[in-house]
């Protein structure tokens, strides 16, 4: 007889990889098949170490900036985006660049560019030091945007009067903290431009949506996903703001049993950046102390794919 403590399991939907990870994996993937190895790729291509390590073994080297790649070999561009000074500094050294940004950070770009020549001065809505963050503020002069961090920053946020303002954001926030932070802007500047569509992802919307449609009925709830993946880090508030108890787990071995105590319905969720095989990792850890069972939860499908850059299509 199984003398394990019972354990349900509502494992969200969607959950995990987007079209934008999945495209930016991709493209180092068949860089490696087209140029061999090593292809050098620029910050972690997601935020998960499982996946940067998967990739280090098939040949890629991961730097922090453009300096430390070799003249003559390729360089791919995170999914994160990058300021124009990257690519323009790889063109100036003739090196084959890859750009893995996800087309729906590239959009937000483009945005900004535009409101820009329009004169407008941008308040943008993000997490400072993020890469997306650093990379959306490369694409103005210096100057003409402003970050907003918070409900308590946009209550006192100062910008120039003249030229008129928009605002945008960062794809991956608290679809509710960012709702928020934007009626205060609105508020405060009634005559501000709002984005022509709404720039937090469709993934980053959906896996939150997802896990409020099971928090209510968790005792907990595990994340699965890296510390700085933004899109992780908000799906933990998100559940914990549902009433469960919620803890983000890099992959099975962090999974804590102590914590667990008492616990008889576990909500599970990954992050945009985390692959499927780390939510089947948990489970078997889990299954190694509960008797468990998995509910079946339904949830929005998705069926987003981004094209490849046309250099590898060809491929
Ligand atoms: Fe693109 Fe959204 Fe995925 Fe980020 S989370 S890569 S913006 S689809």
């Amino acid at each position: 007889m199984d003398r394990k403590p019972p354990l349900t399991l509502l494992i969200a939907a969607p959950r995990g990889f987007c079209a934008g990870v999945d495209r930016a994996i991709r493209i180092v993937e068949l860089a490696l098949e087209q140029y061999g190895a090593p292809v050098y790729v620029r910050h972690e291509i997601v935020h998960n170490k499982f996946v940067v390590e998967t990739l280090k073994a098939k040949g890629a080297i991961f730097v922090r900036e453009l300096d430390e790649v070799p003249d003559g070999v390729p360089v791919v561009f995170s999914a994160h985006g990058v300021p124009k000074a990257v690519p323009a500094k790889a063109a100036e050294r003739g090196l084959n660049y890859l750009d893995a940004t996800c087309p729906l950070v590239s959009k937000v770009h483009r945005q900004a560019e535009r409101l820009i020549a329009q004169g407008r001065h941008i308040l943008f809505v993000g997490h400072a030091g993020h890469p997306e963050v650093i990379g959306t503020f490369g694409q103005v002069p210096e100057g003409r945007m402003t970050l907003v961090e918070s409900a308590a920053n946009a209550e006192i946020v100062s910008p120039p009067a003249a030229g008129g303002l928009a605002f945008l954001t960062q794809t991956t926030l608290s679809v509710d903290d960012t709702a928020e932070i934007v009626a205060i802007l609105r508020r405060r500047f009634p005559a501000i431009q709002v984005p022509r569509s709404e720039d937090i992802c469709y993934a980053t919307s959906n896996r939150q949506g997802a896990v409020k449609a099971i928090a209510g009925r968790c005792d907990a709830m595990l994340v699965i996903g890296a510390s700085n993946s933004s899109n992780s880090l908000r799906l933990v508030e998100v559940a914990e703001r549902a009433g469960a108890r919620a803890r983000l787990v890099a992959r099975g071995s962090d999974v804590d049993f102590a914590w667990l105590e008492g616990v008889r319905t576990l909500g599970i969720t990954a992050g945009a950046s985390a692959p499927e095989v780390l939510v089947r990792e948990v489970v078997e850890r889990l299954k190694e102390r509960f008797g468990v069972t998995e509910e079946p939860v339904e949830g929005i499908e998705e069926n987003m794919v981004f094209k490849l850059p046309a250099a590898l299509k060809a491929a």
